[in-house]
């Protein structure tokens, strides 16, 4: 069962070819067979048994969605009721979510399965799922290799068969990245698309929800759950959702695809840059136009990201102060030293190296020439998407730099780090949608090709991807023993 698609699940399940209570012991077996990955932080089994025979009620009774019965896995950032919500940090090792994030209570109301939660980068920083207080995960393609980050988790998850489906965020490249590097497929929707009320803020100017899936198709069905107008997140936009699955089949006779050649210069990875060329012949057989375009500040991409996200994380992460909520410590003498040592303690390396550099730029006498400055390149990034997206339709590049890293490989060297996301903070910048779909393989570890739209056209992007998936078998390649 755990090979097969959404849409055929989900009709295997209202055909009674398998309950959702059979379904669900499958992926709980898996998970247990397969712990070494790590993909885990909680596995909710009781909840998981309970929400399934909801759900074979709910199929009998021929009231099912999409989505009803089928097992998801929550990127431990969405807060979910009464479970642990660690955001990879030891900091909320032991915090038990008081309400459901609004992406989680739309997966309830649909009648879907939660399996758990997973592994992620602490507080969603870093692009390798190393800096997690509950261990590395492991790529299934290659057990020495990280799966990419922060949605690591998430991305092993589907990957290997321990969920069928997951949701991720994405901040400068979280959903596409781990996608790329575990050769699934990654949504980033354009930002206020997902609501962000119960996601832990990371940077709460870039953060995005999005769905991570085996396909395009899938993709389509997850984001119609997790997409809509929240009265409870301000940065929500109230907009109709289209029907995703609706628009995936038109045909791309005449598409204009934008190859930035800023994307696409010597500095490209020579192995890359071919899997990419193919992949974009692929569009062109599929009547596709290519043109080279331009954006010149998108080299000013990660200096920006890596001054205002810090900045934020630093205001945003000032709550976890050991009053509240999360880890607070042993016998404090006085205010400060409750303030100080259950930080100290609470957070890991990464997240402190970025609280440190958050402050520092939003320092008095910092502030116009790092914080203001930053701001100032996120518009000339924005406007040079704005201008690239009236010449074509979508615009596509590389997600990686390289195919996934050796576990430990970047650790001592976070520039080295900050770098693996060079082809997917700009797009965070600018608030846009793009997706990572699996474009092939280098040394046997997957790769993706990332396709950016403009605002709100994910539906397009989605048409984009799925046309690409229906001539070529990339996205159903499995790793060796996850068959
Ligand atoms: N790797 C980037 C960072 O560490 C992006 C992380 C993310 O998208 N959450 O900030």
């Amino acid at each position: 069962m755990y090979n097969k698609s959404l849409k055929e699940l989900s009709h295997g399940l209202k055909n009674g070819d398998f309950s959702s209570v059979e379904l669900t012991h499958e992926y709980l077996n898996r998970i247990k067979q397969h712990q070494d990955l790590n993909a885990y932080i909680t596995v909710t089994e009781e909840i998981a048994l309970q929400n399934a025979k909801d759900a074979d009620i709910r199929i009998a009774s021929k009231k099912a969605d999409p989505l009803t019965g089928i097992p998801v896995a929550q990127k431990d950032i969405f807060c979910t009721l009464d479970v642990k919500t660690s955001c990879g940090s030891m900091m909320l090792d032991n915090f038990y979510a008081p309400y459901n994030a609004t992406v989680i209570e739309k997966f309830n109301q649909t009648g879907a399965v939660m399996l758990g939660k997973l592994n992620m980068d602490e507080f969603a920083m870093g692009s390798s799922n190393e800096t997690s207080f509950y261990g590395a995960v492991k790529n299934p393609w290659n057990i020495n290799r990280v799966p990419g980050g922060s949605s690591g988790g998430s991305a092993v998850a589907v990957a290997a068969k321990l969920a069928a489906y997951s949701t991720g965020t994405d901040t400068g490249g979280s959903i596409r990245q781990p996608a790329a590097l575990c050769g699934i497929t990654g949504l980033k929707p354009t930002y206020g698309r997902v609501s962000r009320f119960g996601m832990i803020a990371y940077a709460s100017s870039l953060d995005q929800g999005g769905p991570m899936t085996h396909s395009a198709e899938d993709a389509a069905l997850v984001l119609q759950t997790m997409a809509g107008f929240d009265p409870k997140d301000s940065t929500s936009v109230d907009l109709p959702v289209p029907d995703y699955s609706a628009n995936l089949n038109h045909p791309l006779t005449g598409l204009k695809i934008g190859l930035p050649k800023e994307f696409f210069s010597d500095d490209l990875n020579i192995d890359m840059a071919k899997k990419l060329a193919e992949a974009i012949e692929e569009y062109r057989k599929l009547g596709a136009e290519i043109k080279e375009v331009s954006m010149p500040n998108l080299k000013l991409a990660i200096p920006a990201y890596y001054v205002i996200a810090p900045a934020e994380c630093s205001a945003n992460l000032s709550r976890f102060d050991g009053v509240r909520f999360g880890h607070r410590c042993n016998n404090p003498v006085d205010l400060t030293d409750l303030y100080t040592r259950s930080r100290g303690e609470g957070f890991g390396k990464e997240v402190k190296r970025r609280i440190l550099m958050g402050t520092y730029a939003l320092s008095t006498g910092y502030y116009d020439a790092y914080y203001v400055k930053a701001q100032k390149i996120r518009r000339l990034i924005s406007d040079d998407f704005k201008k690239t997206l009236t010449e074509v339709d979508v615009i596509m590049g590389p997600v990686t730099p390289t195919p996934a890293f050796g576990i430990g490989e970047k650790m001592s060297d976070p520039v080295e780090m900050y770098l693996s996301d060079i082809y997917t903070i700009a797009i965070n910048l600018a608030g846009l949608p793009a997706i990572s779909i699996p474009a092939g393989f280098i040394n046997e570890m997957p790769i993706g090709l990332q396709i950016i739209g403009n605002y709100f056209t994910e539906a397009k992007i989605l048409n984009i991807a799925h046309q690409y998936q229906q001539t070529t078998d990339w996205h159903k390649q499995t790793p060796k023993g996850f068959a």
